[in-house]
């Protein structure tokens, strides 16, 4: 747009802008057209001592040319001086107007002819004038693409923090050698379960199970098959719990099933089956006392909460329920209603 406008009122060989790079001392030509040709970008040393849009810039002054062979040498380093002048292009007058506000440094706006003395008092004076509506515009998109930027950074960290966040909760709620709920999920997710019951007085049933003589298991196989053992047990735990029951490691060698709005003999049925299903898995165990592969024993209870009673209380029937399972032989489910 403003090349547009500069031409309406001269003929100009040569435009272009050229932004200041605090961080890499340089000015960068964004926009370069050469003969009515965009040119490739190229960017300026800012210590360049043979650059007249350095000068311009660090001197904050605009400076206009009208014989550039004779007049450069006012300017910079003769020795050095370098143009885009090659054969028959030659540009004779030259302006270069500062593009700062206050003292920030913006950029440049260069204007360039063939001919000499191409400029007017006019055209300085509307090339100035435009300089300074440019060098707002310039900042004000500058500023908003480094907003974009900081934007889309602050959102990347944002996901990160989501990302890293989720892992810890996911690490302080799931058991480490199984994946499944650990004892502290369980304790939360009771909890909810009981309200939740009290409130619809609803029943709530809950079992706890235990690998049947494990700690011989352990001895004798190793530590190593041992984890194998509870990992395939919470395996086939995952595949056949109901979508409304939760389990959880409770520790060690032992389970917790929260099933709401399940009777004991609904709790049962699902139990037994498990019970059979980890028989079934056959996974040897010479050393048990009660079959020569891997089983489970259940204790389940069941409960319509009220004010009378405890989750600690709950889960401890359940535990005796178990307990006793374990006295009559192991393998084997008990209940208890509470
Ligand atoms: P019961 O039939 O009465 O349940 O007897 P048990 O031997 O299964 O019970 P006990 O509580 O005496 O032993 C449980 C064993 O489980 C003891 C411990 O070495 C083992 N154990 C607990 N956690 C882990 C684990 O993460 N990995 C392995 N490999 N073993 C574990
Ligand atoms: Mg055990």
């Amino acid at each position: 747009m403003l090349h547009d406008t500069v031409q309406i009122f001269m003929e100009a060989n040569e435009f272009g802008i050229a932004i200041y790079n605090e961080k890499n001392r340089t000015i960068e030509y964004k926009y370069l057209i050469e003969n009515n040709v965009k040119n490739n970008m190229h960017e300026v040393n800012f210590d360049n001592k043979a650059s007249l849009a350095v000068k311009c810039l660090k001197e904050n002054k605009i400076i206009v040319i009208n014989d550039m062979h004779n007049e450069y040498l006012n300017y910079v380093d003769s020795l050095n001086y370098s143009t885009t002048n090659k054969e028959n292009y030659e540009l004779k007058s030259a302006i270069y107007c500062p593009l700062t506000i206050d003292n920030n440094l913006i950029g440049v706006i260069t204007v360039q002819a063939f001919k000499k003395n191409s400029f007017k008092m006019l055209t300085v004076e509307m090339i100035k004038a435009l300089s300074s509506y440019a060098s707002i515009a310039i900042n004000n998109a500058i500023k908003s693409m480094d907003l974009l930027i900081e934007v889309e950074q602050r959102r990347k960290v944002q996901l990160q923090l989501e990302e890293t966040n989720n892992k810890l909760i996911y690490l302080s709620e799931n058991d480490g050698l199984t994946g499944i709920p650990n004892r502290r999920k369980f304790d939360s997710i009771i909890s909810n379960e009981w309200d939740r019951a009290k409130e619809k007085k609803s029943i709530i049933s809950i079992i706890i199970f235990d690998i049947d003589c494990f700690k011989q298991y352990n001895d004798n196989y190793g530590h190593t098959d041992g984890d194998d053992c509870i990992i395939k047990i919470s395996n086939v735990l995952r595949q056949t719990l109901m979508k409304k029951y939760f389990a959880a490691r409770y520790g060690g060698d032992e389970f917790v099933i929260v099933l709401p709005d399940t009777t004991i003999e609904e709790a049962i049925i699902y139990g037994e089956d498990f019970r059979r299903i980890v028989e079934k898995l056959s996974i040897p165990h010479k050393f048990s006392i009660v079959k020569d592969c891997v089983t489970v024993t259940l204790g389940v209870s069941a409960i319509i909460p009220n004010n009378e009673n405890t989750i600690i209380e709950f889960i401890r029937s359940a535990d005796n329920a178990l307990y006793n399972a374990k006295n009559m032989g192991k393998n084997q489910i008990i209940g208890f209603n509470y």
